[in-house]
């Protein structure tokens, strides 16, 4: 489902192009008729001068009539070029807008859909918990499975928040100083086989790399890079995230066995709110924030990100940044 209905979209579309073709019609036309009012004028002159039998004033005439067509083929040239210069603008610009409000329904869709999940399994847990008498181990089961739900909507919020914050002059309060990357990617590994208890999360990551960052963001992007690698491959595959450095650069590569990313979308995964395929037809959860977080904090600090097919199968998320 998008903002814009199809047939309003259609609508903007007829009368775009009617627009410009009526606009370059009339040029067109404005150049023939200027044309044939040339000719006429060159002829009168012609015919007076023949009368006269002046022969330099019929060659002034003829000249006079060729100057005056090439300067009106140059201005109409001009003008041309000028209105599909604005016309391409116009077009980008309206199904930019068109596809950021769609990305947008997406979205809201997408957080309605992420509120309510965590919020009915709570509820219902903590209604379980009220109502009937369970045994340890099935209660602490159900604490356990309710803090993961509170931790999924803190860390949605954490993500809108960041967003919100990134977009405004707030992105230059994330100040760089000296991080130690390989004990930040180490932490979130562990964190992560603590969390993905039935996964495979391989690690190979060299000691002591330093890099200008923040400690925070630099979690944040890890942390998203493993959620998406393990939410996007199919369970029985491991994940992997390596770091190393080599001649002064630092990179960071997480990498999934999963179905990977078509050509089509691999820089479009980065704008906000874009994810892959229908909202409706979908069945991962997100909203197509954690990329586009990914991308902002390692743009801040001078770094990259790309994706990259796996082999057989799957994606390679790699963050090259400069070593200290
Ligand atoms: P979300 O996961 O909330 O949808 P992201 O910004 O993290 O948002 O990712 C954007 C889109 O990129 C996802 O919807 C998904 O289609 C695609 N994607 C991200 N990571 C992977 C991955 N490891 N494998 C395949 N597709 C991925």
């Amino acid at each position: 489902m998008t903002i814009f209905p199809k047939s309003k979209l259609r609508l903007v579309t007829v009368v775009y192009w009617f627009l410009l073709l009526y606009i370059i019609a009339a040029l067109i036309w404005w150049f023939i008729a200027l044309e044939r009012q040339n000719r006429r004028i060159t002829e009168i002159r012609i015919d007076a001068a023949e009368k006269q039998q002046d022969i330099k004033a019929m060659l002034d005439a003829i000249a006079e009539g060729n100057r005056k067509t090439a300067q009106y083929i140059g201005e109409g040239v001009t003008f041309l070029a000028l209105i599909m210069v604005g016309a391409v603008f116009v077009y980008r610009a309206v199904r930019r807008q068109i596809r950021l409000a769609a990305q947008q329904q997406n979205f809201m869709m997408a957080i309605t859909h992420e509120l309510k999940t965590p919020i009915a399994v709570t509820k219902l847990n903590l209604e379980t918990l009220q109502k009937r008498k369970l045994d340890e181990a099935k209660q602490q089961k159900l604490i356990t499975n309710t803090l993961q739900e509170a931790g999924r909507l803190d860390n949605l919020c954490n993500n809108i928040l960041l967003a919100s914050r990134l977009e405004g002059d707030d992105a230059l309060s994330m100040t760089a100083h000296e991080v130690n990357l390989s004990e930040v990617a180490i932490n979130c590994v562990q964190e992560a086989r603590i969390h993905y208890s039935a996964r495979t999360i391989e690690s190979d990551i060299e000691d002591g790399i330093y890099i200008f960052a923040d400690e925070l963001m630099m979690q944040l992007l890890i942390n998203n890079l493993i959620d998406n690698a393990i939410k996007y491959s199919p369970k029985d595959k491991p994940v992997s995230l390596k770091l190393e450095q080599r001649q002064g650069k630092a990179s960071l590569m997480v990498t999934d066995y999963g179905k990977g990313i078509p050509d089509a979308d691999k820089k479009r995964i980065f704008e906000k709110f874009y994810r892959s395929g229908d909202e409706n037809t979908r069945t991962t959860k997100g909203t197509g924030l954690g990329l586009y977080l990914c991308s902002k904090i390692v743009h801040h600090f001078g770094a990259n990100i790309t994706v990259t097919n796996n082999y057989p199968q799957g994606a390679i998320f790699t963050t090259i940044f400069t070593a200290v």
